[in-house]
């Protein structure tokens, strides 16, 4: 069985920057990246408000940089996927992508949070074939085409407006009569003349044929139907924490985000740290995923130490 110091789970910001500091740290860390290898950043596409960066960057380009910065700190990053993990003692056990066994004395989890889906039948039909919860990854195919968008936060705003960009036409589904998006992100929703929102609406159906997405049928509050001619349909409702590895070992919140005491990266189980968007329903920010996982880095390192 190999032994490790500290295990990070998961490969966005917090991640990553766990790795540095612990790297840095002497820790040796191991560091597995996930079914994401560089987290939800790998799916936005500029980011206007990490500091350090006048111009904006990429997500994938910064997620690079961050691989890239671990790396030259010794920290050992690898493909693979914890399929299992064991917290109900010490030292933990973890089985990658079902069969190397590995042992570590601490634990970070950055497993970060996945998008979430309707959970219409004809959804999950066309998942793939027109049906993303990704429009930087996805906008491209339908270039020049008319798409439509569900949700009203700040992820639906910025994938509206990205799509807009590239494609003939945006409709922004919000079943609201009012975005949730923060003002500036609104501002630039209606300030963009081929985004359509529809307030209060909901999807009924997606409708497509043999080669995908043909439209949507969406039903208004008031009950009036309509169906929508587009050839993609991209979900922005938000997300869930990964945390299915996890279950029954560390202590959730109401929302099944991992709890920890506040101010601090410590979990309900001693030795095992959270960072990023696992336990944070609230920021979910590039900058804040960073700034945690350095938290979490120095609570381990400093837990780490008390233990010799
Ligand atoms: P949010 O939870 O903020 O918004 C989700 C949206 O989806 C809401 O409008 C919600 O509607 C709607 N929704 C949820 N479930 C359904 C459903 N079943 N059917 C229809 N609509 C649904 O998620 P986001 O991903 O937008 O944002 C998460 C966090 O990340 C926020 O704090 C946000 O500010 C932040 N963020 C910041 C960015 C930036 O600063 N550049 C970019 C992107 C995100 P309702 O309002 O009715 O609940």
């Amino acid at each position: 069985m190999e032994k490790v110091k500290v295990l990070i789970i998961g490969s966005g910001p917090a991640g990553f920057t766990a790795a540095i500091y612990t790297s840095r740290a002497n820790l040796s860390p191991v560091l597995y990246e996930g079914i994401e290898p560089g987290g939800q950043l790998t799916t936005t596409t500029e980011i206007e408000n990490f500091p350090g960066y006048p111009e904006g960057i990429t997500g994938t380009a910064m997620m690079e940089d961050l691989r890239k910065q671990a790396l030259r700190f010794g920290a050992d990053v690898r493909r693979g996927i914890i399929t299992d993990i064991d917290l109900s003692q010490r030292p933990f056990k973890a089985t990658v992508d079902h069969e190397h066994q590995i042992e570590a004395e601490a634990v970070i989890v950055c497993t970060g949070a996945s998008a979430k889906y309707l959970g219409l039948e004809s959804e999950a039909k066309y998942r793939g074939m027109g049906v993303s919860a990704c429009a930087t990854c996805d906008g491209f195919f339908y270039r020049k085409q008319d798409v439509a968008v569900v949700g009203g936060g700040d992820t639906a705003c910025e994938e509206a407006t990205y799509l807009a960009s590239i494609c003939k036409k945006v409709y922004l589904i919000v079943r609201k009569n009012y975005l949730r998006a923060s003002k500036a992100m609104q501002e630039r929703v209606f300030n963009t003349p081929n985004i359509e929102v529809l307030f209060e609406h909901n999807t009924a159906e997606v409708l497509g044929d043999e080669d995908g997405v043909t439209g949507v049928r969406v039903v208004s509050t008031s009950g009036v139907e309509r169906t929508l001619d587009i050839m993609g349909f991209f979900l922005a409702i938000g997300h869930h924490p990964n945390v299915e590895v996890l279950k029954g070992q560390l202590e959730l919140d109401e929302q099944g985000y991992i709890k920890v005491v506040p101010g601090t990266s410590k979990t309900s189980v001693e030795g095992v740290f959270a960072a990023g968007d696992v336990k944070d329903p609230h920021y979910r920010q590039a900058i804040t995923a960073a700034g945690s996982g350095c938290i979490a880095a120095l609570d381990c390192e400093r837990w780490l130490l008390a233990q010799k």
